[in-house]
C-alpha cells in the first residue's frame, strides 16, 4: 500500500543463479521489511547474499520466487519499462566507487537523474541539494577535483535529488578512510533523522553498522540474526 510505513517489503524472496547442478541460491526465502525513516545495515560474510538482497530489493534484479514491493508496487508484475520507471523515480542508489560522470561538474552530476526523467532542474534546487550534503562551495568542481568523501557526498545528493522512497547504499564507505567514512555515515544518519529518509546499506564494517537503527545479518542467503527495531 502506498504511504504504508513499509517502504520495501520482501516476502519469501528467493534468488537463484544458474540451473541444474550449477544452481546457486544467493537469496533463500527472505521475508523482511524496511520501514519509512529507518536506517538498516545489511551485514554478513562475503558470498552471504548482501548484494543480491540489495539488487533485488532495489529492482535492479528480479527474484526467482517470492515478491518484492517498493512503495506499494509489487515488482514481479511489472514489465521492463515500468520497472525502469520505479527504479528511476522511487529508488536511489549509492555505490562504493561513487560512479560519478567525470566530465560533468558536481552540480551537473546531481542534475542528471532529473534530466533523464525529462525534468529541467532549477539552479536553486541543485544548490540546495549540494548544500544539504555540505558541498555548496563545490558546485562547479569536477569529480577529479574533489576528494573521495566529497565525491561520495555528490553521489548521495544525486541519489536523493529525485526524492526516492528508499536509498540503497552498497558499501558506501568501502573506498574511504576511517575519518571520511565517519563523515559520510553521519551524513546518511542526518538525512534519515531530518528527512525521514529510508536507507538500506550493505557494509562489512561494524563501525559503519553502528550508525544504523537495525542490523540484518545474512549467512548463506538467509537472515540469521536481526538487531534493533524491525
Ligand atoms: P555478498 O554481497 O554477500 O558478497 P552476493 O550477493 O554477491 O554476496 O553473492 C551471493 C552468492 O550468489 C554467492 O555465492 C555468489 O557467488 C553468487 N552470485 C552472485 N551473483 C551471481 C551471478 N550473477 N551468477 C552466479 N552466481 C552469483
Amino acid at each position: 500500500m502506498k504511504n504504508s510505513p513499509d517502504v520495501v517489503r520482501l516476502s519469501s524472496a528467493t534468488k537463484r543463479y544458474g540451473s541444474g547442478p550449477q544452481t546457486v541460491t544467493a537469496l533463500d526465502n527472505v521475508t523482511t521489511t524496511f520501514t519509512r525513516g529507518t536506517f538498516t545495515a545489511v551485514m554478513g560474510p562475503s558470498g552471504s547474499g548482501k548484494s543480491t538482497l540489495l539488487h533485488c530489493a532495489a529492482g535492479l534484479d528480479r527474484v526467482s520466487d517470492g515478491t518484492v514491493e517498493i512503495d506499494g508496487t509489487e515488482l514481479g508484475g511489472l514489465g521492463e519499462t515500468a520497472l525502469t520507471l520505479v527504479r528511476r523515480d522511487r529508488v536511489g542508489f549509492v555505490f562504493q566507487a561513487f560512479n560519478l560522470v567525470s566530465a560533468l561538474t558536481a552540480e551537473q552530476n546531481i542534475a542528471l537523474p532529473l534530466r533523464l526523467a525529462g525534468r529541467r532542474p532549477g539552479r536553486e534546487q541543485l544548490r540546495a541539494a549540494l548544500a544539504e550534503v555540505g558541498l555548496g562551495h563545490r558546485a562547479t568542481h569536477r569529480p577529479s577535483e574533489l576528494s573521495g568523501g566529497e565525491q561520495q557526498r555528490v553521489a548521495i545528493a544525486r541519489a536523493l535529488v529525485t526524492r526516492p522512497a528508499v536509498l540503497f547504499a552498497d558499501e558506501p564507505t568501502g573506498a574511504l578512510d576511517t575519518e571520511t567514512s565517519r563523515d559520510v555515515l553521519a551524513l546518511l544518519r542526518g538525512i534519515v533523522d531530518r528527512h525521514h529518509q529510508t536507507v538500506v546499506m550493505v557494509t562489512h564494517d561494524p563501525a559503519a553498522a553502528a550508525y544504523a537503527d537495525r542490523v540484518l545479518l545474512l549467512a548463506d542467503g538467509r537472515v540469521v540474526d536481526e538487531a534493533g527495531p524491525c
